[in-house]
């Protein structure tokens, strides 16, 4: 538990004693009041500590507004005891910007000694929620959603805290400047309003939502609510005149009841006009009542009663008591025509509906006795694992905030499996959205479906309450990516992308690897499986891609095309495979046994047998050009076979003396019959003569009469009148090169002839 820090923290604050003088808790007198009023059991010396400890060290800072920093946690704290969260989360409420902005002073460990892991925990969840800056802000909000969901995950707590955090901020940002208010608001509107509606914590929800209207269009804010002022004007007393008919009716029923009534909020008419496009004269209801009774019984009779008084508007009565919102919204609603006929929506509920509505699932602090047990709302919490679940195949951050804003802004229908389990779909989800729903295998095997009993097509958008059955099939080829055009849920399409990822994998890896291979081919060298992998992974590393397989996937499907690579895979087919065939040439020592093992397995190129090495390539070396008749000997290349010598060539001397070639010179004769007629050779002779003018005619005459033919002459002047003539002909044995030599040695003005060169 101890953390190193600690000792990097010279001037580390400790708690102040609680002072016997209340004035230095002026500041908390409020929220102490807030929580004797509650008449549960805080530990109000720990939360006195936490103030005294937070205003130490928030001691001359200021906020943007010009108020002590401290007024900021203390208002956090209120909001959240307003939530009657427990003591520890009032403490981190109180605490929650130290870490933050006081890192000089304190840390959470520190705060953990003094105040016990459970605040540590809370107040290090809020710190790294505060510490993701918003500064792309698409990307980040989702980001900092994600990070929140994950210490959601941990204790919801730090969620419940981070909105009233949010909240006061909102309520505090008109001292921000603009530019920062509309990011804020923005933020508001898009990550924690959806989020405090997806905890079902509509009175916070409600007035984020509205607090981030007024910021984000101040002129259409201000226009409906004149509009608002108007119309209540108009219809005066409406809302007053119906509460009284209504509760003199339920009087006479001996209902306990309590009723309240509103105009509806500014945001909710806002969002109207614009999602429907009408014009605020088009809206018509804007006037709710709600009624609170004490059993569920109750609800369905003062909905008798008031479908009995008023009449009813048809399509608008919705039964959330049997089927609950998946934020465990709970209600009868209605709309009927009042006075005048002015419709207004009725809510029915009970108290504990109210408080669910209310405060989603903060109401099990709240309204619960006792201990509330982190498990028990854990299980209410599913649906926040399965929202996190659907996406986490999503990498895509446009993608995540699309689903996730469709997810949570779209009311949902409510389906029925045949055996009457309830599945909620977004609004517009089709069944095969349905289907993926119920499990990735039932969407994947799905082939039809059916919409109560009867046949529908798979892309049939299913109503509330409407029976869906799913006809699977083993044949089936799996989903079509036509599908991804259809779905509407972000959990049907990342599991749609996960069947194509995985499925086409396979046969992209197949086709893929068909495509290296045929390219590999065209070298007319053979190659094993485990070279063309070779090869393939060495080109795939040079151009980013993971590994082999993934090259394949991608030439597979069409990512890369096979000619785009052709140089580098030829490259790397040079690397390994021809590389591989030079270090498999035979060495000395080998030939020498497999000259033993197989003495008749002799192969001959060029007219040269060397012992034991079959299909070798065997080439003459320039400097001593062997004729058929000269005893040679070979040496092993490094990657052009064997080149044939002289044996009394001066390099062979050479090289013999060199150690490390030793092994490389194998044993070489001619082949019988190399000397036939059909085979010629080169051979070098020089001629040392006089300078005598005419001396290279008579020369080429000689040799054309010997029917040889000169393959290149070069002559070079000597000192005096001397000259040396350097000549390749072509012959066919060293008999032949001597009968040639002897002729030449014959011509008058010749000194003398030798083979080779000196
Ligand atoms: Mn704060």
């Amino acid at each position: 538990m101890k953390d190193d820090t600690d000792k990097t923290l010279s001037e580390a604050l400790d708690v102040p004693a609680i002072p016997a003088d209340d004035s230095a808790l002026e500041p908390i007198a409020n929220l102490l009041d807030m929580l004797r009023r509650t008449g549960k059991k805080y530990d109000t010396d720990k939360i006195i500590r936490a103030f005294l400890y937070a205003d130490a060290l928030h001691a001359g800072q200021f906020r943007v507004s010009g108020e002590p920093y401290i007024s900021h946690p203390v208002a956090v704290a209120e909001i959240v005891a307003g939530l009657e969260l427990d003591t520890d989360s009032i403490c981190a409420a109180l605490l929650h910007d130290t870490v933050e902005d006081c890192s000089e002073k304190t840390n959470c460990s520190k705060i953990r000694q003094s105040f016990g892991e459970g605040v540590a925990m809370l107040v290090d969840g809020l710190t790294k929620l505060v510490q993701l800056k918003i500064e792309d802000k698409e990307e980040a909000e989702i980001e900092n959603l994600r990070k929140m969901f994950l210490a959601m995950s941990k204790d919801i707590r730090v969620i419940f805290i981070k909105l009233c955090d949010r909240l006061h901020n909102m309520r505090t940002l008109y001292a921000k400047p603009e530019n920062k208010r509309r990011i804020t608001a923005l933020e508001t509107m898009h990550v924690y309003a959806p989020l405090a509606h997806r905890l079902g914590m509509q009175r916070i929800k409600q007035e984020l939502e509205q607090l981030a209207l007024s910021f984000l269009d101040p002129i259409g804010f201000e226009e409906v609510q004149r509009d608002i002022d108007r119309k209540f004007g108009m219809n005066q007393n409406f809302i007053e005149n119906t509460k009284e008919n209504v509760a003199a009716k339920l009087r006479d029923y001996n209902i306990k009841f309590t009723l309240e009534g509103r105009v509806k909020s500014v945001y909710s008419i806002y969002k109207k006009m614009y999602n429907q496009n009408k014009s605020f004269d088009e809206i018509y209801d804007f006037y709710a009542i709600r009624i609170i009774v004490d059993t569920e019984l109750e609800c369905y009779t003062v909905l008798g009663i008031i479908h009995e008084m008023y009449k009813s508007v048809p399509g608008r009565f919705k039964d959330y008591i049997s089927t609950p919102k998946p934020n465990l919204y709970r209600s009868l609603h209605t709309t009927v025509i009042g006075r005048d006929g002015i419709p207004f929506e009725v809510q029915i509920r009970t108290w504990e509906m109210h408080h669910v509505a209310e405060y989603g699932i903060c109401a099990h602090w709240k309204y619960k006795s006792g201990a509330t047990s982190q498990s028990d709302i854990d299980q209410k919490l599913q649906w926040v694992a399965k929202l996190l679940d659907s996406d986490s195949d999503t990498r895509d951050p446009d993608e995540f905030m699309r689903t996730l804003k469709i997810d949570m802004f779209h009311d949902e229908t409510f389906v029925f499996t045949p055996k009457g389990d309830v599945i909620v779909l977004p609004q517009g989800a089709t069944l095969i959205d349905f289907a993926y729903a119920i499990h990735s295998e039932v969407g994947n095997k799905m082939v039809g479906a059916k919409i109560n009993g009867a046949i529908a097509t798979i892309d049939s958008i299913p109503k509330n309450g409407e029976i869906v059955e799913i006809i699977t099939s083993s044949a089936s080829r799996g989903p079509s990516r036509d599908w991804l055009k259809i779905v509407k849920t972000g959990e049907a399409r990342g599991k749609i992308r996960q069947w194509f990822k995985r499925e086409q994998r396979s046969e992209n890896i197949v086709m893929g690897r068909a495509d290296v291979e045929r390219e590999l081919k065209k070298y007319n060298r053979p190659f094993t499986d485990t070279q063309r992998d070779h090869i393939a992974a060495a080109v795939a590393a040079r151009i980013g891609i993971k590994s082999e397989e993934d090259l394949y996937n991608t030439i597979g499907y069409g990512g890369l095309s096979v000619t785009k690579i052709a140089g580098k895979l030829k490259d790397e087919f040079e690397r390994t495979v021809i590389a591989e065939e030079q270090q498999s040439v035979p060495q000395a020592d080998e030939l020498h046994v497999k000259t033993v093992e197989k003495p008749a397995h002799r192969h001959a190129s060029g007219g040269i047998v060397i012992d034991g090495a079959a299909g070798c390539a065997v080439k003459f070396a320039k400097c001593c050009n062997p004729l058929p008749g000269d005893s040679v000997v070979g040496f092993i290349t490094k990657g052009f076979g064997v080149s044939i010598h002289k044996a009394d060539c001066p390099n062979v001397k050479a090289g013999m003396m060199r150690e490390t070639d030793r092994d490389r010179w194998v044993s070489a004769y001619w082949e019988a019959g190399a000397d036939s007629d059909k085979t010629t050779y080169e051979a070098l002779i020089q001629i040392y003569a006089k300078d005598v003018i005419g001396l290279l005619a008579q020369i080429s005459a000689a040799i054309a009469d010997m029917r040889v033919s000169i393959l290149q002459i070069n002559s070079q002047k000597c000192s005096g009148d001397s000259m040396i003539l350097n000549m390749n002909i072509s012959c066919k044995n060293t008999d032949h090169v001597n009968s040639i030599v002897s002729r030449l040695k014959g011509i008058t003005g010749v000194v003398d002839v030798v083979r080779g060169f000196s």
